[in-house]
């Protein structure tokens, strides 16, 4: 068994993600409802993990908030601003469909710090790895507005945090959240010190993103890496995507800390893509993670929470990656094999194969 580190807080679940039908405000035809953004797969997932006793084996640390400082390695102070002013004046969109609630600017604050806190634990030897539960999530979140239920950029400040206040040289961000991590990608695009890839839904959101030759600029050209996958495609393509192109990257790359932004909305069930991801997928891409910071960095992993809608898998998907990193076996098995298992998310199709082996190649170059 490894020493994980859990960190959450109850705030967390307390942001109000605003009123909408799935992303879009109500209004005219739309009758309004909770936003796809709800605590509800958060709460349950640390829910399930209270049943199954994994949450017994974690070592429990408490967020600390990040400070203005840390914001602003990514952020405009404008930004900052904003969110704060919406957050004390009953709330409103901070950018392109991320609403601040009444008090969100603390929450999001102490998910920023949650973030920070997790790198700091792990890097400083507090634990083996670690994952935080931290919400609003982050990855979408550009310098000067949010998007996409984000607000601040977790993810792109945690490893920046790493690199200037922990000294670390080279770090990497492995963002398999669903939706392109268009955010981070912007911190990092020109920079060789952050390996940044993301592997997701093709041709989805942000439009125009994480398409193949997106590969950074300047100094960073080869440390921005896009995996854009087909619709449909599943376990067997993720791990072939993982095995063919992260592995050989982050064997040449020689990470120092290895974060990973840990959105569960590729799963098989997930109102938000298109995709067939199950609890095995996620178990065996977090083996395969552990085993590479296991290689290179003395295992220091963490991995964050970003999306993931279905309230009845996203807990599921997300307990089998806190199983995976530490290494305790529950008795839970995924209740919902039955349903998919006869559907094909564990083939590898020729067109998926056929994208995976186009992305290696433009990076063998
Ligand atoms: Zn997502």
């Amino acid at each position: 068994m490894r020493k994980t580190a859990f960190i959450c807080d109850e705030s967390y679940f307390w942001h109000d993600a605003g009123s909408a039908a799935l992303v879009l405000p109500p209004g005219g035809y739309i009758q309004p409802d909770g936003s796809a953004e709800s605590p509800e797969s958060k709460r349950r997932f640390k829910g399930l993990m209270e049943r199954s006793g994994l949450y017994d084996k974690l070592t429990l640390i408490k967020p600390t908030p990040a400070t203005e400082e840390q914001l602003k390695y990514f952020h405009t102070s404008a930004h900052i601003e904003n969110v704060k002013k919406l957050s004390k004046s009953g709330g409103g969109d901070c950018g392109a469909l991320a609403n601040v609630g009444n008090g969100s600017y603390e929450i999001a604050v102490l998910a920023v710090g949650g973030a920070i806190t997790a790198v700091d634990a792990v890097v400083n030897g507090k634990c083996d790895n670690a994952y935080a539960l931290t919400r609003p999530p982050g990855h979408h979140a550009v310098a000067d507005m949010g998007m996409g239920y984000c607000i601040f950029n977790n993810a792109a400040i945690a490893a920046l945090y790493a690199r200037k206040e922990l000294g670390l040289q080279r770090v990497m961000v492995l963002d398999w959240d669903v939706h392109h991590g268009n955010g981070t990608e912007d911190a990092f695009y020109k920079d060789p010190n952050v390996l940044f890839i993301s592997i997701h839904q093709e041709s989805y959101f942000p439009s125009g993103r994480g398409e193949i030759n997106q590969i950074g600029e300047g100094e960073g050209i080869g440390t921005t890496v896009n995996i854009p996958l087909p619709a449909a495609s599943g376990d067997a393509c993720y791990m072939y995507a993982m095995e063919q192109v992260v592995k050989p990257i982050v064997d040449n790359f020689k990470p120092q800390l290895i974060i990973i932004s840990a959105g569960q909305d590729a799963n098989i069930f997930d109102p938000s893509a298109r995709m067939m991801v199950t609890t095995d997928g996620y178990t065996k891409m977090t083996k395969l993670m552990r085993e590479l910071a296991e290689e290179h960095c003395g295992g220091k992993l963490v991995a964050l929470h970003e999306g993931g809608y279905s309230t009845a898998y996203v807990p599921f998907c997300s307990h089998a990656v806190v199983e995976e990193m530490s290494g305790f076996k529950t008795d839970v098995e995924d209740p919902f094999l039955p349903v998919y298992g006869s559907t094909p998310y564990n083939v590898l199709a020729n067109h998926q194969k056929a994208r995976v082996d186009e992305v290696r190649a433009v990076h063998l170059k």
